[in-house]
């Protein structure tokens, strides 16, 4: 087996915060990164061109919704998911299992997998940690997911144990057809991207005791890299910043830690802190189809009534195209006339707010300065009121 383009590099720490570079089969990305949710081999209401402008190096894409529709196979035949959706930088997928989880209708959780019905049109499905690394192969992403259990929150002490050790039997299945799917023995896959590199997932809900024990049989089993999964699910800020806080340290040093699902601004800078190198989050362009802007000084509500005459741009801080142009009456106007421009302005700007974020907290690391930019960055905010 030829040695996989998959590599991290840590350039700098500053306490427990790194910068460093992850290098894929379709280029490199500069962590810690945001990486913009492109659901549907899209990202909702802007073009791949805008995402290239904005200096997004990578983005992901759900397996469930490309699995459903138009089918893995099919993309496949198309040449693999970057050539499909003409995006040439790095991709990674999920699994597939957090969109069974809180999409599909009448799922079944089982050892061997989980069973669900479609949400488009009722079909039944058999997800396995085989079908979900055979789903991505066909894809082509540079990163694949294993499968894993998530538990909601609260979950007792008992079923997020249970789930955990079966994310872990999860794994090994997962990692085994990986290393099947790398030998060309699994027929029904057509590989599209050979370079593609597999990460683990720490499960065990707000016990630090499982979390422990997941990265370590996680990290036994080998994987690329380790992410951390069921966090973001309701429980409190501090108590995710807790577990994250005791989870990375047993996660190996070389390698990139993907916090999955996460999060606000302050929770960026939070988990850069206790060092994690990867997000992605829905935050930044579901909010902006809703009108809720990102900015330095606090989130505001474009629809707000005090915006009608407001000729400031949404963040006087940002130089995205968004704010150097437009100013907030104009949005509010647009947004309530119902212009579907106004989800593409406003996601232009919140996208470009996370991305000059972590290009901050990059430099901020560079620099050994991470500190003070932390409580700068809060105490701005906290500063400043919220639109509800
Ligand atoms: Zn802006």
């Amino acid at each position: 087996m030829s040695e996989l383009p998959f590599s991290f590099h840590v350039t700098h720490t500053d306490g427990r915060a790194r910068r460093g570079t992850m290098t894929t089969a379709h280029g490199a990305v500069e962590t810690p990164a945001f990486m913009p949710v492109g659901t549907q081999g899209a990202v909702k209401a802007i073009t791949h061109r805008d995402l290239e402008g904005l200096g997004a190096e990578i983005i992901l894409g759900n397996t469930y919704h490309l699995y459903l529709r138009p089918g893995d196979d099919r993309i496949a035949r198309l040449g693999g998911l970057h050539r499909f959706i003409g995006w040439s930088r790095p991709i990674l997928t999920d699994s597939g299992g957090y969109q069974v989880f809180s999409l599909a209708a009448r799922r079944r959780i089982g050892e061997d997998g989980a069973e669900f019905r479609s949400h488009l049109d009722g079909s039944l499905h058999l997800l396995t940690p085989e079908k979900a690394a055979d789903i991505q192969a066909n894809l082509g992403s540079d990163i694949a997911m294993v499968l894993d259990e998530c538990v909601a929150h609260p979950c007792e002490a008992g079923p997020a144990a249970a789930a955990m050790n079966r994310t872990l039997r999860w794994a090994a299945r997962a990692r085994e057809r990986m290393v099947a799917i790398r030998a060309n023995a699994v027929d029904s896959v057509a590989v599209s991207n050979s370079g593609q590199a597999q990460f683990g997932i720490v499960q065990g809900s707000v016990y630090p005791e499982l979390r422990e024990e997941s990265a370590r049989g996680s990290v036994a089993l080998g994987f690329e890299a380790y992410a951390i999964g069921g966090l973001s699910v309701g429980e409190p800020p501090d108590v995710m910043y807790d577990i994250v806080s005791r989870t990375t340290p047993f996660l190996p040093a070389s390698r990139p830690r993907y916090l999955m699902g996460t999060g606000t601004p302050q929770d960026l800078v939070e988990s850069v802190a206790r060092g994690i190198d990867l997000f992605d989050c829905v935050l930044p362009t579901r909010n902006a189809r809703t009108g809720q802007l990102f900015t330095s000084e606090g989130r505001i509500n474009i629809k707000n009534a005090r915006y009608t005459e407001d000729q400031r741009p949404p963040d006087p801080a940002c130089s995205c195209y968004t704010c150097r142009t437009f100013s907030r009456a104009y949005l509010r106007h647009l947004f309530l006339a119902g212009e579907i421009g106004a989800a593409s302005l406003n996601t232009l700007h919140n996208l470009n707010f996370y991305l000059d974020t972590m290009r901050r907290i990059r430099d901020a690391i560079a620099f050994r300065r991470f500190e003070s930019f932390r409580l700068a960055f809060h105490q701005r905010l906290s500063r400043q009121a919220t639109d509800s």
